[in-house]
C-alpha cells in the first residue's frame, strides 16, 4: 500500500535500523523501543492485521513470519535469556499501526499480564 509507513519501510522508501530481510519478511528495531531489544517483525506483503491472514497465503505467510521472527532472536542472542513476540490487534489490543507486525522483546524480565 504506497501510503502505509511499515509499506515504506519494507520498500526502503523510509530508513530503519534493519536486522534480518528475507524475501517475506524484514526485522527493524522499533523507534521507540519499550525494552533493550525491541524489534519489529513484519511481512513483506501488506496485510492490516491478523485476522487479515487468511487461507493458505496467510497460512504459509504466518508459517514463514514466526521461523524468521525466532531466528532473529536467536542472533539476537535472546535464547537463553528469553523473549515475548506479541502482535497488537485492534483498539484493545493497542495496534496503532494497520500492517500486521510482530513485537520482538527482550534483554530485561518482562512483566505478566501486560497493563
Ligand atoms: P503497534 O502499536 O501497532 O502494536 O506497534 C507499532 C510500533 O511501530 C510502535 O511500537 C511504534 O513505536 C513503531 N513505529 C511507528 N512508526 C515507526 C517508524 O516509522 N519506524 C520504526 N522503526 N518504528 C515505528
Ligand atoms: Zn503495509
Amino acid at each position: 500500500m504506497a501510503d502505509c509507513i511499515f509499506c515504506r519501510i519494507a520498500r526502503g522508501d523510509i530508513a530503519a535500523q534493519v536486522v534480518r530481510r528475507s524475501a517475506d519478511a524484514v526485522a527493524f528495531h522499533d523507534l521507540t523501543p519499550q525494552a533493550p531489544v525491541h524489534v519489529l517483525i513484519i511481512p513483506t506483503t501488506h496485510y492490516a492485521a491478523l485476522r487479515d491472514a487468511t487461507g493458505p497465503d496467510g497460512e504459509a505467510m504466518l508459517g514463514k513470519l514466526m521461523l524468521f521472527a525466532a531466528q532473529v532472536a536467536t542472533d539476537l542472542g535472546l535464547d537463553a535469556t528469553g523473549y515475548r513476540l506479541v502482535t497488537n490487534t485492534g483498539p484493545d489490543g493497542g495496534q496503532s499501526v494497520f500492517h500486521l507486525h510482530l513485537h520482538l522483546l527482550g534483554g530485561r524480565r518482562l512483566a505478566w499480564p501486560p497493563g
